[in-house]
């Protein structure tokens, strides 16, 4: 445990540890935690670069896999999400592509949700299967589906859950359980809950991986990612990839997210708030046709809320009448509301999936993953929730007017 904490015997909270785990005090005597801008680290004697070389003496010694200010974000993250060890990366994807060169082999099969980041599915299809790698796909929530998928060279499974932008969920206990009576690691993207709402390694997943450029970061600046899970699957083998390949994190970007870890639960707590009051609003405008967020009662897998994700998250989706027509007027409505594909900022923002995230998948794809052309996301920020509903209420009106002149 840290030597900042109140009282290394038990358990500080989560609060607790967000705030003060990773900082290893300098003789400076600094209160925040510093910037370690430097490339290298200088040995005292030739005998000791020996010594840290071959691994005999602990210590930095290049940043592409050491860093101070790194080694404090990774600290912290892996004590939040409740792993032995954590990797920081150059970008979200950086860290799943380190997770499955760090863990799979040619010949490997992976089973994914379909409902994925489509950089992450990309990056199954177009560059694994080069390397001998396959991946099936099934549906999140169809647990006989994910079942029948294995193979005996299936070595891992892969999920986000909620996912993007239908906020389905899956049971990651059953999913956990599934995968260790197989042999197989399961791996969560945490992205859209981060582990002040839910912690998959807990709930029995074997890894979680982050893009710390959405809710870690908060505010929008800066790109990053992380794995955490045990000493071995992430320290050593996780940690390989990135020491030798060299995907790494920078210093700067690493203390942006620390600072960010500070204010996650408030932020997460403050987003899921506001996003559960939109999304009861939203389901009673009349240009409003159906609105997926968890934290309704009618979302199928609303039993999971409180049980393994402690809150229904920012991200609301909605379909809006009058299909694409109806989307964009809404979307080019608003006067506050940023249009911008990212999430997990301060500021809300607004996407039309079907012609932006999941613009690449072909109509029949887009039409098995529910992603209609009337749907919209918002990822809801924390400006006053009344400013957010009145820039919305701006464009759902235009499409009211117009089918109440129609019929
Ligand atoms: C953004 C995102 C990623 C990729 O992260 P980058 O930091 O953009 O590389 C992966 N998974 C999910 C769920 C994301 O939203």
């Amino acid at each position: 445990m840290n030597p900042d904490l109140p009282d290394a015997e038990s358990v500080p909270g989560f609060a607790t540890r967000a705030v003060r785990v990773g900082h290893h005090r300098t003789p400076e005597g600094e209160h925040a935690e510093p910037v370690f801008t430097t490339s290298s680290f200088v040995f005292g004697s030739a005998a000791e670069a020996a010594a840290r070389f071959s691994g005999e003496q602990a210590g930095n010694i290049y940043s592409r896999f050491t860093n101070p200010t790194v080694r404090a974000f990774e600290e912290r993250l892996a004590s939040l999400e409740g792993g032995a060890s954590c990797v920081a990366t150059a970008s979200g994807m950086a860290a799943i592509l380190a997770v499955c060169m760090g863990l799979l082999k040619a010949g490997d099969h992976i089973v994914s949700s379909r409902s994925i980041f489509g950089s992450t599915t990309m990056l199954f299809n177009k560059y694994l299967t080069r390397f001998g790698i396959a991946t099936s796909y099934v549906p999140l929530s169809d647990a006989a589906a994910w079942a029948a998928a294995i193979r005996p060279q299936t070595r891992l499974l892969f999920c986000e859950t909620p996912s993007n932008p239908l906020t389905e969920m899956v049971d990651l206990r059953a999913l956990a359980q599934l995968a260790g009576a197989h042999g197989c690691l399961l791996a969560v993207d945490n992205c859209f809950c981060t582990p002040a709402l839910q912690r998959p390694l807990e709930l029995g997943a074997d890894l979680v991986i982050h893009s710390a450029t959405k809710y870690l970061d908060g505010q929008g600046r800066c790109i990053g990612g992380a794995v955490v899970g045990d000493r071995k699957l992430v320290g050593e083998e996780v940690f390989g990839v990135l020491r030798t390949a060299g995907p790494t994190m920078s210093p700067f970007n690493a203390w942006v997210f620390l600072k960010g870890l500070e204010t996650l639960e408030l932020r997460m707590q403050a987003h899921s708030r506001a996003a559960a009051d939109l999304a009861c609003w939203l389901s009673e405008q009349s240009a409003v046709e159906r609105v997926y967020y968890p934290g309704l009662p009618n979302h199928p897998q609303h039993h999971l809320v409180g049980v393994q994700q402690q809150g229904g998250g920012g991200i609301v989706a909605f379909d809006v009448r009058g299909g694409r027509t109806g989307a964009w007027q809404v979307i080019d409505a608003t006067r506050m509301l940023s249009i911008t594909a990212n999430l997990g900022d301060v500021k809300t923002t607004i996407t039309h999936p079907a012609t932006t995230t999941h613009g690449r998948l072909s109509p029949e794809e887009r039409a098995a993953a529910g992603i209609g052309e009337g749907l919209v996301r918002v990822a809801v920020g924390l400006e006053s929730s009344a400013d957010i509903r009145a820039d919305l209420a701006r464009g759902l009106a235009l499409v009211e007017d117009e089918y109440s002149h129609r019929t």
